[in-house]
C-alpha cells in the first residue's frame, strides 16, 4: 500500500512526503481509509505502530477538505490522551504533518497555567488536545464548549483508565455530539475498553496490530 492509494487530500500527502514516510504502516494502512469511510475505530496499537498519524492524518484531511469555522469557545476535534508528553507528541505531529493544511491547535493539560489555556481556547480551534481531568475544569468554568466537536478521539485509552479518567471522561463524552465520529486507541483491550467502546462508539471497525 501506497499512502497515495489511501485517499488523502493532496496538501496532507505533500506533507507525508516532507516527512520521509515512503510507506504507511500496518496501522494506517488500515485505519486511514476506514475513517475516512465515516466509521468509528478501534484501534489496537502500541506506541511505535505510527498510531499517531493513523488518527491525526485523516483528521487534517478532513480540515482540508472541509474548512469551517469552530465556534468561539469550540473545537472541531477533541483529542484526549492521559499525559502532557503525549499531548506535546501528538500536537508535533498535528504540526509536522499540518505544514500544508490551514489549521489551529490548542493543548490543554494539567500541570500547566489555566490562562493561557483559557485564551487559546476563546477564539475556537479545529483542533484540541487535551488531558481529561484539566478540559473538564475548564467545561466547568465555561472556558470551553465541546457541542461542535465532530470528532473525538481517545488515544491510550486504556492509560486514560488506568489513571483515573474514566468518570472525566464520561462528563466530557456527555458534552460532545451524539452525532460524530469516535475513535478509540489502546495497547490493550481489557473489560472495562471494551464496555468504553460500547458505549461510546457506533458500529466501530476494529483494527488489531
Ligand atoms: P507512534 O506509534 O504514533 O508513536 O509513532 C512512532 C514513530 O513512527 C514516530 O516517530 C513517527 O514519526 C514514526 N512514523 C509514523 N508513521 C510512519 C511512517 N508511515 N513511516 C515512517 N515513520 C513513521
Amino acid at each position: 500500500t501506497q499512502f497515495s492509494d489511501l485517499g488523502l487530500a493532496e496538501p496532507v500527502l505533500r506533507a507525508i512526503a516532507t516527512q520521509g514516510y515512503t510507506h504507511p504502516t500496518p496501522i494506517q494502512a488500515r485505519v486511514i481509509p476506514t475513517v475516512l469511510d465515516g466509521r468509528d475505530v478501534v484501534g489496537i496499537a502500541q506506541t511505535g505502530t505510527g498510531k499517531t498519524a493513523a488518527f491525526v492524518l485523516p483528521l487534517l484531511h478532513r480540515l482540508a477538505t472541509e474548512p469551517r469555522r469552530a465556534p468561539a469557545r469550540g473545537c472541531r476535534a477533541l483529542i484526549l490522551v492521559p499525559t502532557r508528553e503525549l499531548a506535546a507528541q501528538v500536537a508535533d505531529s498535528i504540526r509536522d504533518h499540518g505544514r500544508f493544511v490551514r489549521h489551529t491547535t490548542a493543548l490543554v493539560i494539567g500541570g500547566a497555567r489555566p490562562g493561557p489555556q483559557v485564551r487559546a481556547l476563546a477564539p475556537g480551534v479545529d483542533i484540541l488536545v487535551a488531558t481529561p481531568g484539566r478540559l473538564l475544569d475548564h467545561l466547568g468554568a465555561g472556558a470551553v464548549r465541546l457541542d461542535a466537536a465532530e470528532t473525538v478521539v481517545l488515544d491510550e485509552a486504556d492509560q486514560m483508565l488506568d489513571l483515573g479518567f474514566l468518570p472525566a471522561i464520561r462528563r466530557l463524552m456527555a458534552a460532545v455530539p451524539k452525532q460524530r465520529r469516535t475513535l478509540l486507541l489502546s495497547a490493550t483491550m481489557p473489560k472495562a475498553i471494551r464496555t468504553l467502546a460500547n458505549d461510546f462508539l457506533t458500529d466501530p471497525v476494529e483494527v488489531a496490530v
